[in-house]
Order: structure tokens, then C-alpha cells, then sequence
């Protein structure tokens, strides 16, 4: 099974992607962490990166979906995919597509976790405590909140007319929106 988990920055795309993990023993695609675990390695693209992933900038195209490319054809993540803060723009939804259609795979839940500015910079300015991202300063979320309605909107306008669509309030504890999401996948 594979599944989106959509929306912006702050809406726990990443705490209910680790649920997944465990229940389905699926894998975790998370550009973000893919783009940070670049910028550690201090590789080629790590240092393309850095000042735009500090900045809360989107990273461009190239770079992202030559790392998801990699991924989709990876034959052990075959169909046990959980996407993370990917797709983010409809050039990269479409490429998703494009390479699902080629290795044989499809999107069977997207999932879009709907939060308020309000909720998303108390639960950022928390997690910055707890995990330590530079990214996550009250400037640089609001940045990036701004790009995800820009660019990451049409995304959601691009989602919301496929079938296995659902629309989850992101703003709930974190176990009721696991329930929800059990629920629909009902495994
Ligand atoms: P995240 O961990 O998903 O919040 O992403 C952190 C940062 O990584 C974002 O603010 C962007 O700079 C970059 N990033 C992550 N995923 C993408 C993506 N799909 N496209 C472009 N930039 C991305």
C-alpha cells in the first residue's frame, strides 16, 4: 500500500508517517530528511542546499525528484511507500505520477491533514525545542507557510478530485487522528 501524507508545514505529516511505518511496515519518504541527511553528509547537493533549507526555501525540482526517483524504484519500498512532504508543487505531483506509472504502482490514500496558521506555529515553535531545526524559527515558519499555500495548494486542488482522498482536521490530538487514519485504511 502506498500513501500521501499532505499539508503544511506543522501538521504532523511526520508523527502519523511513523505510525505507518510500524503498522504497515512500510517506509518513510521524507524529502526533508532526505534533503537534511545531504546537508550532514556535507555531499555535492548538501552544499547546493543549505542556505535555502535554512532560509525555509523550496528546493528545486531537480534535486527532489531525482531522490524520490531512486526511492520509487528501490524494489524493497516497492508499494510500502509513505510520502512525507512530498509532492509539494504540481510539477512534482505530476512527476509522482510518472514514475508510479512507470514502476507499476499507484497512490491508494492521500490523506490531508488540514491545520491553521495558529496551531501550526505553537506546534513548531515546540518542536524547534525538541529536535533543534534551524529551520523552525517563527520567521522562517511563517515563510514557509507562505509557500505551501503558493505552491503547495494547487497540489491539494490537484489531490482533492482523485477518489482516495480523504480530509483529516489536522488540529485533533495526535492519536485521534491516528484512529482516523486506521479507520479509512482498515487494515
Ligand atoms: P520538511 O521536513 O518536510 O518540513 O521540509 C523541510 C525543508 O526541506 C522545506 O522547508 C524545504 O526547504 C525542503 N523540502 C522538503 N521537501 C521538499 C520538496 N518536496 N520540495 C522542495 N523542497 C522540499
Amino acid at each position: 500500500m502506498n500513501l500521501i501524507l499532505f499539508g503544511p508545514p506543522g501538521a504532523g505529516k511526520g508523527t502519523q508517517a511513523k505510525h505507518l511505518v510500524k503498522k504497515l511496515d512500510n517506509f518513510q519518504i521524507s524529502t526533508g530528511d532526505m534533503l537534511r541527511e545531504e546537508i550532514q553528509k556535507d555531499s555535492e547537493i548538501g552544499k547546493k542546499i543549505i542556505n535555502d533549507m535554512n532560509d525555509g526555501k523550496f528546493i528545486n525540482d531537480e534535486i527532489v525528484n531525482k531522490l524520490i526517483e531512486n526511492v520509487i524504484f528501490d524494489p524493497k519500498k516497492k508499494n510500502k511507500l509513505i510520502f512525507d512532504g512530498y509532492p509539494r508543487s504540481l510539477s512534482q505531483a505530476k512527476n509522482l505520477n510518472l514514475l508510479l506509472d512507470s514502476s507499476n504502482q499507484k497512490i491508494d490514500f492521500i490523506f490531508f491533514l488540514n491545520v491553521n496558521k495558529e496551531t501550526i506555529i505553537n506546534r513548531i515553535e515546540k518542536r524547534k525545542i525538541l529536535e533543534k531545526r534551524l529551520d523552525d524559527d517563527v520567521n522562517t515558519i511563517l515563510r514557509r507557510y507562505d509557500t505551501y499555500m503558493e505552491t503547495t495548494r494547487p497540489v491539494l486542488d490537484f489531490y482533492s478530485k482523485n477518489p482516495n482522498f480523504y480530509e483529516i482536521d489536522g488540529t485533533l490530538k495526535i492519536d485521534e487522528i491516528t484512529n482516523k487514519i486506521d479507520a479509512f485504511i482498515n487494515v
